[in-house]
């Protein structure tokens, strides 16, 4: 055990809970470490930008609310700027100092068994520390496998023992041990360092401290979690995400950003108007939809199947952790969305992607979304339109751009400048992907019932659609036996794939499909 360790651990009960509880150290002050900033320090500089935000708030109670906004807009860009370069600043500040107070626990515990832990001393909370890119933030932090055996309870009497040896629940050393076990139903966030699992005994007083400021810390964290929640419920995006687009608006690359067009599940949608390009050969659209892709990952979770096996990110899959999945969406998005840029398919093009935000031309004009196919009422001839330029781009789709949309419907296409276009590409998967051709089936089967229902005469069945994207030649006349022989190709595949380490280019197609004109 090292000295330092010690000390520190021994200094509450001789201390008393007083200056300890003030100080919102449980373990006494840190004097004994060699930290850049006394705790003092901390203190008052907290104090004194409470303070000043104080002020601020009654100087420009408008500025800050602006600020807090969800969104980044070109008029008031100038006066939020400083504030939020500031924030910025500040986050930078106290990354830095947390990092400090890192090593400098790291230094002092070595390779003691017994650790003091600096954590109440964080700048930033764990609740809103995300800053460790690698963390699992799904993890159920409750779940404890090195639990400690709980102290053997004293009987209803009070007492255990008889004659001299009797031991009452008031004992300091039994009360000690069991207010010492007690710390582990402290909210699994505070840090009680070690201490649970070794025979250490509190003090009543230092066990009440600690539990008061344990369970103001709850509150607290409840409450800032509330106010995470209610702001993504308000469709606002949390703080990093609004960082890195007023760091676009910033830039100049974009001008105003308007507000939120679509609030999905995996999604949210933002109109902006384009601003400057930093290249001169890159020329930002008029009007921008930008895609934030949710960082909250329960959505993304049964979303596995479509990127798991998809091999062009199957190295790479196994390694992530969620948050760099979740970008791998949009990376994905952006690489399909090129992809049927470069075959000429109507589609939205990629302006720039950083982390999870993906920027891209607007469909639709003067902040006014083009309609998706499923709400807009088409004239026949229209419709007739509609139904050949479907059948044509999901056959481009198939054979130049090598992908399956995989989710395509009347949902994810929209009418503007009176054709089609495809959006939404984040699951689009290669034909040879394990399911690629199930995929194309159902998409085939949507396209299909959509254009039937809406009174195409000419649009095929979705079997011959899929025969006529895909080029292959099923010939079974009913859904379940045309199904049967997808799975049956497709397991043919993953045999290949087995047997020679990688995939086919193609299905092998008896000829080439016909190519639908209008
Ligand atoms: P989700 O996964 O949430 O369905 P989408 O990419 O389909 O994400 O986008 C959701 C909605 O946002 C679309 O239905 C469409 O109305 C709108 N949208 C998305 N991208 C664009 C764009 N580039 N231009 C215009 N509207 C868009
Ligand atoms: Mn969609």
């Amino acid at each position: 055990m090292d000295s330092v360790g010690v000390a520190a651990a021994a200094a509450p009960p001789a201390a008393g809970p007083g200056p300890a509880w003030q100080s919102k150290c449980p373990w006494g002050t840190s004097n004994t470490t060699s930290m850049s900033c006394s705790l003092a320090d901390v203190m008052s500089e907290q104090l004194a930008k409470e303070l000043q935000l104080e002020e601020e708030n009654a100087a420009f109670p408008e500025v800050v609310a602006v600020a807090e906004g969800p969104f980044i807009t070109g008029e008031n860009i100038d006066t939020s700027s400083d504030l939020m370069l500031a924030q910025m600043l500040q986050m930078e500040f106290d990354r830095e100092y947390d990092a400090q107070l890192r090593r400098e626990e790291k230094k002092i515990n070595g390779d003691s068994k017994v650790s003091i832990s600096f954590e109440n001393y964080r700048k930033v909370h764990p609740y809103d520390s995300d800053s460790s890119e690698d963390e699992v933030d799904w993890q159920d932090t409750r779940h404890d496998p090195y639990r400690a055996d709980k102290p053997t309870t004293t009987p209803r009497r009070g007492f255990i023992g008889k004659g001299k040896d009797i031991t009452t629940k008031h004992d300091e050393v039994v009360c000690g041990r069991k207010n010492t076990a007690r710390m582990e139903n402290f909210a699994p966030e505070f840090q009680v360092g070690d201490g649970i699992g070794m025979d250490l005994k509190l003090s009543n007083q230092v066990f009440n401290a600690l539990k008061q400021h344990a369970y103001s810390e709850e509150r607290r964290s409840a409450r800032l979690h509330e106010k995470k929640e209610h702001s993504t419920a308000e469709k606002a995006v949390d703080p990093k995400t609004r960082l890195l687009l007023y760091k676009m608006v910033n830039a100049g690359m974009l001008e105003t950003i308007t507000g939120c067009i679509s609030t999905g599940k995996e999604s949210v949608v933002f109109h902006a108007y384009g601003g400057k390009s930093a290249t001169e050969d890159k020329v930002i659209p008029p009007e921008c939809a930008i895609k934030v892709f949710k960082t909250t990952l329960n959505e993304f979770k049964n979303r596995d199947k479509y990127i798991k096996d998809d091999y062009r990110f199957k190295d790479r899959f196994s390694k992530l952790n969620p948050r760099k999945i979740i970008r791998m969406w949009a990376e994905k998005e952006m690489h399909n969305l090129t992809r049927m840029q470069n075959a000429g398919i109507p589609c939205p093009q990629v302006v720039i992607l950083k982390k999870h935000v993906l920027v891209m031309s607007f469909i639709g004009k003067d902040q006014i979304p083009a309609p998706k196919l499923k709400d807009v009422t088409l004239s026949s001839e229209d419709m007739k339109k509609a139904y050949y330029q479907t059948l044509n781009m999901m056959q481009q789709l198939y054979k130049e751009c090598n992908l399956v949309h995989a989710d395509l419907s009347e949902y994810n296409m929209l009418w503007h400048d009176g054709k089609v276009w495809l959006i939404d590409v984040s699951q689009s998967v290669e034909p040879t992907h394990p399911h690629g051709l199930e995929f194309l089936f159902r998409d085939c089967r949507n396209v299909a019932q959509f254009f039937q229902k809406g009174g195409v005469a000419e649009a095929v069945n979705e079997r011959e659609l899929f025969n006529a994207v895909s080029g292959l030649n099923i010939t079974a006349d009913n859904e379940v036996d045309f199904q049967a022989e997808i799975e049956a190709l497709e397991k043919m595949n993953e045999d290949h794939v087995q047997n020679h380490g990688k995939k086919l280019s193609t299905f092998s197609s008896d000829g080439d499909p016909p190519i639908y004109d209008e």
